[in-house]
């Protein structure tokens, strides 16, 4: 029996799908205006385990991730590069897609962007105002917090001390400081639509009530991201689509959120200096081992991230993945008994240990922890075969392997090369950061900026590469 930990009811409880046999699942997604940090990657790699696990006990799930593709912070990265914002969104976008794939998360079914569901979000705050939930002045609409007598379920607040702990800026035309806004008048010089209230743009929360309704109705399974989003983002969430359709049962059954990731003990912040891109990380470790280090804390719990405690993960990885290597290299032999038949009693136990710990509330820590168990098994068994010359059963043998490929694949693990790419020297920089460097030392030595044609050649050598110039341009080698 599957329980998971519903931050609604605070509590471990027993999932139910609203379908037999089907989960639908909504993750709040990025706003794709810079490259995602080690903090986002945690959420991906989470709902990404949870997908394959329901996945593997034969759920047909249905996974749908927004992309907040408007946003103020994405206007302020187009106006300082003076570019157009789909120019940052395509970027970041892309930028997002590769960091998944790098990290072994499968695709979502749909991933749908606010600028291309304007017309849904309209209809949805036009509802929301003729359900009396919410009203609009001077060209934005509010929703009215306390026309909702539930606000505050999902993060255990009361309006009443929410007022009292706010620091909200006066705005006399709120009906209660704590009102929302499902839709802003255009400022000047933004991206605007046209609306029944005129020229504007949609608030934040109301997109992931728009396309959850959407794409999978107006009541579905799991909704989740990470715990930052529980006030106000996903409370919002929930005021907007109760008070749009259905009743006050409707909507996500089960909240899930990932906890926070610190690095060295500290908050991640820009200031600290101490924030850590998913490409930067990607340059120094293989996306697998980023993954396993993620997935070997449960996914409540807070994660610390660490130089140590990523070398331990990855040399963890490489212990699970030599198992499975040698364990393959049997597989091919050819059988001489039938014997072993103990080797299924542990493939099934470990299996069973597998599924217990996942379908307690996906304990991914617990569950590898099994799956260190029985690579050991496998190690001593192929050892024995191997080197020593023991009999050797290839059909319980085999079990006890699909057992351990099975878990492999739910974790979403020995699906990516655990070496990092040839083109990363030990200095941990790629080729495409070499060729940036020689094209920006070439543009240097055209403005006569012959201090920083110096320089990057010089920072390049210190890294072990060395330039070599020539009438047909410059080339690098490996010093
Ligand atoms: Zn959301």
């Amino acid at each position: 029996m599957l329980k998971v930990y519903n931050t609604l009811t605070r509590k471990k409880e027993e999932f139910v799908p609203q379908e037999p046999g089907k989960v639908g699942m909504y993750v709040c997604g990025v706003t794709p205006y810079n490259y995602p940090h080690i903090g986002n990657a945690r959420p991906f790699v989470t709902w990404d385990v949870i997908k394959r696990y329901l996945k593997h006990r034969g759920f047909e799930v249905k996974h749908i991730q927004n992309f907040t593709d408007m946003d103020d912070k994405i206007i302020k990265a187009a106006n300082s590069e003076k570019v157009s914002w789909q120019v940052i969104t395509d970027r970041y976008i892309d930028g997002y897609f590769k960091a998944i794939d790098a990290l072994n998360v499968q695709r979502a079914d749909i991933y749908p962007k606010v600028t291309e569901h304007i017309d849904d979000i309209i209809s949805m705050v036009q509802k929301i105002i003729d359900n009396g939930y919410a009203y609009v002045v001077d060209g934005d609409v509010y929703f009215s917090v306390e026309k909702f007598p539930q606000y505050g379920k999902l993060s255990g607040r009361k309006l009443e001390d929410m007022l009292a702990g706010a620091r909200v800026e006066v705005d006399t035309r709120k009906h209660n400081p704590m009102d929302f806004a499902l839709w802003k008048s255009a400022k000047p010089d933004e991206p605007y639509w046209e609306s029944p209230w005129g020229k504007g743009r949609p608030g934040w929360h109301i997109e992931c009530s728009t396309m959850s309704l959407k794409y999978l109705g107006e009541t579905f399974d799991f909704h989740g991201g990470g715990s930052d989003l529980i006030f106000p983002h996903h409370e919002n969430e929930i005021a907007q689509s109760q008070c749009c359709c259905g009743d006050f049962h409707s909507f996500a059954q089960y909240w899930l959120h990932n906890g926070f990731i610190t690095i060295d003990n500290e908050k991640m912040s820009k200031s600290l200096n101490n924030f850590i891109t998913v490409p930067d990380i990607l340059k120094q470790y293989p996306g697998e081992v980023v993954r396993f280090f993620i997935l070997r804390t449960h996914y409540r719990s807070p994660l610390d991230f660490s130089e140590d405690r990523i070398k331990e993960a990855q040399a963890g990885l490489m212990r699970l993945k030599n198992a499975y290597d040698l364990g393959s290299e049997l597989l091919g032999r050819e059988g001489t008994t039938e014997k072993h038949t103990n080797l299924s009693d542990i493939a099934q136990s470990a299996m069973n240990d597998f599924y217990e710990a996942m379908d307690d509330d996906f304990n991914t820590a617990l569950a590898i922890g099994y799956m260190f168990t029985l690579s050991k098994e496998i190690n001593v068994y192929a050892n024995n075969v191997i080197n020593k010359g023991a009999e050797y059963d290839a059909v319980h043998f085999a079990r006890l392997m699909d057992v351990y490929g099975k878990m492999a694949d739910v974790i979403g693990i020995f699906e990516g090369s655990l070496e990092m790419p040839a083109d990363a020297s030990s200095e941990g920089i790629s080729t495409a950061e070499i060729e940036a460097l020689i094209s920006e030392r070439a543009e240097a030595k055209k403005n006569k900026n012959w201090a920083r044609a110096d320089e990057i050649r010089d920072d390049l050598k210190a890294k072990g590469i060395v330039l070599e110039d020539s009438a047909a341009g410059t080339k690098w080698k490996k010093a």
